[in-house]
């Protein structure tokens, strides 16, 4: 349940009501729009509880029995985009984000040129793996906390954010120390001890989809970090696991659309994961954007074939310059 308050209700007033509520049993989180406060009755709602008790209380403007199990990603909580703001950067609401690089960082020399090579083009923030989760054990797992330093390093020296996979909720801190946003890999959406410690964090999160997972787990998923009290949380399509064999998965444009208007978070897309193929990339990059995806991480690399990770879906230079000089006429379309 969602109680909208009257607009300006003095802090005090908010924090009193919320400690009476928790004290009447229910854990409340707090949330705000447009100077409106809003607190969220999050656990301890059931059918016995008579709704209309709730307008009688001090503050409450109008009372929302929220519908959804996401309450806090719902647009029934926070109706306008989110947007995310690090430092000058912001994601969401009508900003045009693209991430971009290799898949893992290989070397300091592959990532700073990596850095370059897409800062040059327009990407604001460097993508680059550390901790790898790969299908087999004896494929390149990731340098570990050196490639971290490599990509935070090539990110400053190109005046961009970085981001990288955080594979285990043990790492999250070390991860913190180096990047700019957490990513929640597809393999690890459901995790719930690293959703929680991820939840936990003052770092934004990226949030991937899992193989086989419906909007509403991908959305359950990011309740569990706004639930520990992290807000910024990006969503990724980034394909799912179908019938098709040909490409490495099947991108689900319909998510773009579904997920804005289920929930008021940013969404951007991977075509690199969600097609595995690199000459399928720049369509999928542009139906994305076309869709109203708030953004794009993209695999390029230097040399395409020699990347250590994920080569036949990584683009090149050339390829990704080529993308990018699209993409601002299809974000203007939506
Ligand atoms: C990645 O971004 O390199 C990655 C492993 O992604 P996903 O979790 O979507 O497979
Ligand atoms: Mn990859």
């Amino acid at each position: 349940m969602i109680l909208n308050l009257i607009k300006n209700t003095p802090p005090s007033a908010i924090s009193e009501l919320q400690q009476r509520l928790t004290f009447m049993g229910f854990t409340v989180m707090r949330g705000e729009e447009n100077n409106t406060p809003v607190l969220a009755l999050v656990k301890g709602i059931d059918k016995t509880i008579d709704i209309e008790k709730f307008n009688q209380l001090p503050h409450v403007e109008s009372i929302i029995p929220a519908t959804d199990k996401y309450i806090l990603a719902s647009r029934q909580f926070h109706p306008s985009d989110t947007q995310i703001k690090i430092g000058s950067h912001s994601i969401g609401s009508g900003s045009l984000t693209i991430m971009a690089g290799s898949c893992s960082v290989e070397s300091e020399e592959q990532i700073f040129t990596t850095a370059k090579i897409v800062s040059q083009h327009g990407a604001t923030i460097l993508r680059g793996g550390a901790f790898k989760p790969r299908t087999s054990p004896y494929d390149f797992q990731g340098l570990g906390e050196i490639g971290l330093v490599y990509l935070s390093d090539a990110a400053k020296a190109h005046n961009m954010l970085c981001v990288s996979e955080v594979m285990d909720s043990a790492d999250v801190e070390l991860l913190e120390k180096y990047v700019d946003i957490l990513q929640v890999g597809a393999r690890n959406m459901q995790n719930f001890s690293l959703l929680k410690a991820v939840g936990r964090s003052q770092k934004p999160v990226l949030l991937k989809r899992g193989l086989s997972a419906t909007y509403h787990d991908l959305l359950m998923a990011a309740e569990y970090i706004l639930s520990e009290g992290n807000p910024n949380i990006i969503l990724c399509e980034r394909g799912i696991r179908t019938y098709e064999t040909f490409t490495r998965n099947t991108l689900d444009i319909a998510a773009v659309p579904v997920l804005k208007s289920l929930s008021h978070l940013p969404v951007i897309v991977d075509p690199s994961h969600g097609v595995g193929i690199r000459e399928f990339i720049s369509p999928l990059a542009y139906a994305a954007i076309a869709a109203g995806a708030d953004g794009l991480i993209i695999e390029v690399h230097p040399t395409p074939d020699k990347a250590l990770s994920d080569a036949k879906q990584t683009i090149s230079p050339e390829h990704f310059a080529s993308i990018m000089k699209v993409l601002p006429s299809l974000k203007q379309l939506t």
